[in-house]
Parts: C-alpha cells; sequence; structure tokens
C-alpha cells in the first residue's frame, strides 16, 4: 500500500507541489529529504531534528 507526503502539507508556506511517494515510511522520509535538500535547501541537521521527523509523519497519506 503506497504512501504519500505532500510537500505543501509539510510546509504549507512553500506551495511547492511535489508529492513524494513510497511503499515504506523509510524511503518516504528518505525521498522527501532528498527533495527538501535539493529544491528547499534544507540540512540535514534541519531534517534529523526530531520535531521535523514528528511534522512530516503527521502528514503521511495510506493510498
Ligand atoms: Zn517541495
Amino acid at each position: 500500500m503506497p504512501m504519500t507526503l505532500a510537500c505543501r502539507e509539510a510546509d504549507p508556506s512553500s506551495n511547492c507541489p511535489y508529492v513524494a511517494r513510497a511503499d515504506t515510511m523509510e524511503e518516504l522520509l528518505t525521498d522527501t529529504a532528498k527533495h527538501a535538500k535539493e529544491v528547499h535547501g534544507y540540512t540535514d541537521e534541519q531534517l534529523n531534528d526530531p520535531e521535523m521527523i514528528k511534522q512530516l509523519k503527521s502528514v503521511i497519506k495510506q493510498e
């Protein structure tokens, strides 16, 4: 069952159309982190913050 994580739901101020899609939570978070770094300039430190991970997990949807 694929999971999705919409960038603009994780960060409503970005208004970014990117949606990560994966079969596991780990893959989904890896893909989202890669996108956040490449497109939005986030650092590993920001992305490894427990609050950030909690925020990302809270907007994950199961399809
Ligand atoms: Zn984005």
